[in-house]
């Protein structure tokens, strides 16, 4: 098939802005060229593409990023910059895409725009929803478009899809990645991890709570979004608990996260998948998460980490205290069996190719 993948309008690829939306863009362009299919990626200007990708043309745009949906108010109308990015991918799309001979068009953004337009767009449109219910706005564009035709709409976990006003049994993906640059790590550090955008809806406040109640350090690795949350979360711990490890490349942030001797996953939102959480399996460490979204269902408990109630962390320091007993080799094995790139590319490839009928 020629797919033309549309990324998030929400920063460049790359610059860790838009989330594990952009981890998985790339995972899944270098799994479907893997697949032998014809890919084009349509993204924000100073986009980067790795090595992976390299046999995928790019187009980019010029353009203010969407506001995050996930920091609006729940009754929020739509709102767009005069000068936005995601305008400017959908007219692209619209105007060029069908002379461009595309099959299909597959959108990876949480944006109310592109589900709108599904239905009067002149070439089919496919959605890989990446969030769970943030606001009324869209959840109304998903309903509206899986009433419309549900073919047209994936997720990634069922507590996920189980948000949304659905009209048959959802389409579950869950994730991929890249295992060759996950390297396994059997001898952790005493240290615990924390990884994922700074910002409240992640919940960093319960991991440091719980490391400094075990009086461990705690690593953090990731974007700082929200710079006074940031500041509140290390005000709320002794001195030395929190490490500030920054936003790092995949390749020095999985270095550092496998001396981990677990991850800590604290969600307080409904969490669609939990990206950090299978990166740091793939390095073998295990993960101990509260039983909430894409993370309560992607941990095993007893076999790749431990599941605590949703913010008790009491429970959460507990656990971690626990984690020795987890084989760190069963996580990495359960992230090559369920979640490699190529199990995504196959999934995606046969929800594409049902829903087109090819
Ligand atoms: N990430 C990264 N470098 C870092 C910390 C995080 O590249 O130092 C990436 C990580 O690989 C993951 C994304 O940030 O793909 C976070 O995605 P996740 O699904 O965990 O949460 P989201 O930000 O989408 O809510």
């Amino acid at each position: 098939m020629r797919i033309l993948v549309v990324s998030t309008p929400v920063g460049a690829l790359g610059s860790g802005r838009g989330g594990g939306v952009e981890l998985t863009a790339c995972t899944l362009v270098a799994g479907l060229l893997e697949r032998g299919h014809a890919v084009t990626v349509l993204a924000a200007d100073g986009s980067v593409l790795p090595a992976s990708c390299a046999a995928a043309a790019l187009w980019t745009c010029n353009g203010s990023s969407q506001p995050s949906a996930q920091h609006q108010d729940r009754h929020a109308p739509i709102t767009m910059p005069a000068d936005g990015l995601l305008q400017a991918f959908w007219r692209r799309v619209l105007l060029e895409a069908p002379a461009a001979g595309f099959d299909v068009v597959l959108n990876l953004a949480y944006d109310w725009l592109p589900f709108w337009l599904t239905p009067v767009a002149p070439l089919p449109v496919y959605h890989l929803v990446s969030m769970g219910s943030v606001g009324d706005a869209m959840d109304r564009a998903i309903a509206e478009l899986a009433a419309w035709d549900q073919r047209r709409l994936a997720f990634h976990t069922g507590a996920q899809a189980a948000d949304f006003d659905l009209v048959e049994e959802p389409v579950l993906l869950g994730n991929g990645f890249d295992l060759s640059a996950y390297g396994f790590c059997a001898e952790p550090e005493p240290l615990l991890g924390w990884a994922g955008r700074v910002a409240p809806e992640k919940g960093l406040e319960d991991a440091a709570a719980a490391a400094a109640q075990l009086g461990l350090p705690l690593a953090v690795w990731g974007l700082v979004e929200d710079q006074a949350y940031a500041a509140a979360v290390e005000a709320s711990v002794p001195e030395g608990i929190l490490q500030w490890r920054g936003f790092l490349p995949t390749a020095q942030l999985q270095a550092e996260l496998g001396r981990c001797r677990a991850l800590l996953n604290t969600p307080k939102w409904n969490e669609a998948y939990g990206n950090v959480v299978v990166e740091a399996l793939a390095c073998g460490v295990p993960v101990v998460a509260y039983r909430r979204g894409g993370p309560g269902e992607l941990v095993q408990p007893g076999l790749t980490g431990l599941l605590v109630e949703p913010d008790d962390v009491a429970a959460l320091a507990a656990a971690a205290a626990q984690v020795g007993s987890i084989d760190r080799r069963a996580c990495r094995q359960w992230v090559e069996a369920h979640a490699s790139r190529a199990v995504l590319a196959e999934r995606v490839e046969a929800w594409l190719v049902a829903g087109l009928g090819v």
